[in-house]
């Protein structure tokens, strides 16, 4: 498993409402809902180079597309592309960029031209894709600080949903987290029990039991927690999903932050206290590697998870 920083290289082209264009020609309007209010909605996915097969691999394509009309639905962005449609982009514009290695692909979908708060089109949508490798913290881990945000709510801002507008209160935390000199940020729901991070679910591990907080904390429905509660399980790890307070954080054994970006990062220390020996810990370390296995299509059980790119 490689340790590498990302990148912010430009692709060559872009796909906006449908069609591929050269990146600096895919624009949206300046008095678009979808800018002025955040009506915007979008989701990142990653695609895994398998190099033995020269093969690139989407990862739960259409996981993430039903993740996507459930957003537009609640929003009400009408009539919604299609999941076909944008699943057959964002393949086209993987093989366009002739991106072979690890990828980034954000689709997203908003209200264009000119509107007011609840106009519900017209409908515009853009896919990018970009080279990007695995984070450095995947092995190195990072030092977390609780946020002194709270996590915005079911009832106000609905953090099920993967809205841009929900990305200001991660922002916010994701701010304070550095400038206090933390690589993340934890931030709680106005319960006062944990929610997630600013882009990425938490998962703690006591006892040989993985934790991790319900979906009912104020979390988004997050791919890569279902996909490690099903991995631990299948790896015959006792797991739950339950409400976590604070400072029962600080008594986890090992803790990691996890998201399709991230994919899973160890949490060594939590508002300045280490967690046990404050280094990543085993279980940590064996769910990453079970992870690396699936979604570069070496374990057979979990292709279905998988959408190859090339022929
Ligand atoms: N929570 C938030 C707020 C996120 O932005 C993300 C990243 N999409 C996640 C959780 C993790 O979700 P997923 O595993 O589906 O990428």
């Amino acid at each position: 498993m490689s340790a590498q920083n990302g990148t912010d290289e430009r692709p060559e082209f872009a796909t906006i409402d449908g069609r591929i264009v050269p990146f600096a020609e895919a624009k949206i309007s300046i008095m678009a809902p979808g800018l002025t209010f955040a009506v915007t909605v979008f989701e990142g996915l990653r695609a895994y180079w398998n190099g033995e097969q020269e093969q690139l691999f989407v990862f739960r394509l259409a996981e993430h597309l039903a993740r996507l009309q459930f957003s537009m639905r609640v929003i009400e962005i009408e009539p919604p592309p299609a999941s076909a449609d944008l699943a057959a982009q964002i393949l086209d514009l993987l093989r366009a960029n002739d991106l072979r290695q690890d990828s980034y692909v954000r689709v997203q979908t908003y209200v264009d031209d000119w509107g007011e708060m609840t106009a519900t089109g017209p409908v515009g949508s853009s896919v990018i894709c970009r080279s990007r490798p695995r984070v450095a913290g995947f092995e190195t881990g990072k030092h977390f600080a609780v946020s002194s945000w709270r996590r915005n709510a079911d009832d106000t801002s609905p953090p099920r949903l993967k809205a841009a507008a929900n990305y200001l209160n991660s922002r916010l935390a994701g701010l304070e987290a550095r400038r206090a000199g933390a690589g993340g940020a934890i931030i709680l729901n106005r319960d006062g029990s944990l929610s997630e991070g600013p882009g990425g679910c938490l998962f703690m591990v006591r006892a040989g039991r993985l934790i991790t907080p319900p979906l009912t904390a104020g979390i988004l429905e997050s791919i890569t927690r279902l996909t490690l509660l099903e991995l631990a399980a299948g790896l015959g790890l006792d797991c739950q999903e339950r409400e976590v307070d604070r400072t029962e954080l600080y008594l986890a054994d090992e803790a990691f932050y996890c998201g399709t970006g991230q994919e899973i990062v160890p949490i060594l220390s939590v508002d300045g206290k280490n967690l046990a020996d404050g280094a990543p810990g085993p279980l940590t370390r064996k769910l990453q590697t079970a992870y690396d296995d699936v979604v570069r299509g070496r374990d057979e059980r979990f292709r279905h998870w998988l959408t190859p790119v090339y022929e």
